[in-house]
């Protein structure tokens, strides 16, 4: 089975082709010469992507076993902070405007400061089979997975704390607003791309309908209409210019598809 998905609406950058994309309705592993995609939260897909292919709508599920979380690889992040705010559970607060599926945040170790997916995190379950976090290598905005997250579980802890809650709500309410991928590149050892960004003299620059943001650097955001090459093309300037002014080699946290 197969969607149909308009990029330019489904990422949250608003940019990409209408494809149609395999839908994944049982444990296995990828087909030869697929991608995978979640919410598309942190991708930016070209005019001509791979074949691409996402987890169906049975693996969008939260349960409760024992003194545990178990929640299925497609489930929005949304869907997860509301669970977790209604049974009074501990370690989700993250998950308040942090966009994405659950799939793809674990795949990423998707977090904000200290605040990781992974810290609350028991196990994932791939076409291997269950695999410990303690077997997992991960760390800032990254995880070795070799396969496919199909579901997670998480410690249950209680305790949702509101306060947290209010804390994430606040950091996120000075991010730009137009449509963006979240941070455009991984913050360097030691530095902050968006000061590097900043200090190279790109912060607010604009090709055609994207720019960086005039609010936040590292942010790549959307003005409305923005292609993929305009973004691409920001994308290079900010290497190059940050390469030559700071020798700092810039990392996409992007993904180009
Ligand atoms: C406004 C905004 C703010 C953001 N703020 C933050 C932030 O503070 N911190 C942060 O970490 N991120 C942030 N992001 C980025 C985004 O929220 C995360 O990267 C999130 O993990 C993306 O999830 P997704 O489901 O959309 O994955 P996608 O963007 O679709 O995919 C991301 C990667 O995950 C892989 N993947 C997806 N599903 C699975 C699966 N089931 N199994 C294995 N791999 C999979 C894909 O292959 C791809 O490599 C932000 C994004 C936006 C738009």
């Amino acid at each position: 089975m197969t969607r149909t998905i308009d990029f330019s609406k489904y990422s949250s950058i608003r940019i990409g082709p209408i494809v149609d994309v395999l839908l994944l309705d049982s444990i296995s592993s990828l087909p030869d010469g697929y991608t995978l995609i979640g919410g598309a939260n942190n991708l930016l897909v070209s005019p001509n992507p791979p074949k691409l292919a996402m987890l169906g709508k049975c693996f969008d599920f939260i349960r409760r076993e024992e003194n545990v979380l178990r929640v299925g690889g497609a489930t929005p992040s949304g869907k997860i902070l509301s669970f977790a705010k209604k049974h009074n559970l501990a370690g989700f607060e993250l998950m308040q405007k942090l966009p994405g599926t659950l799939g793809g945040m674990v795949a990423m170790n998707a977090g904000l400061k200290e605040w990781e997916v992974f810290n609350d995190l028991i196990a994932i379950r791939t076409e291997k089979g269950w695999i410990k976090k303690e077997a997992i290598e991960h760390g800032y905005r990254f995880a070795h997975i070799e396969g496919i997250v199909y579901e997670a579980t998480f410690t249950w802890k209680e305790g949702f704390d509101e306060a947290l809650l209010a804390m994430f709500k606040k950091m996120r309410d000075n991010q730009p607003q137009h449509p963006s991928a979240g941070s455009c590149f991984k913050n360097p050892v030691g530095h902050y791309a968006g000061k590097l960004i900043e200090e190279a003299g790109l912060k607010g620059k604009r090709m055609g309908h994207m720019s960086f943001s005039e609010h936040h650097a590292n942010f790549l955001v959307n003005l409305g209409g923005g292609s993929y090459e305009e973004a691409l093309a920001l994308i290079g300037l900010a290497k190059e210019e940050v390469f030559a002014r700071f020798g700092i080699v810039l990392e996409e946290e992007i993904i180009l598809l």
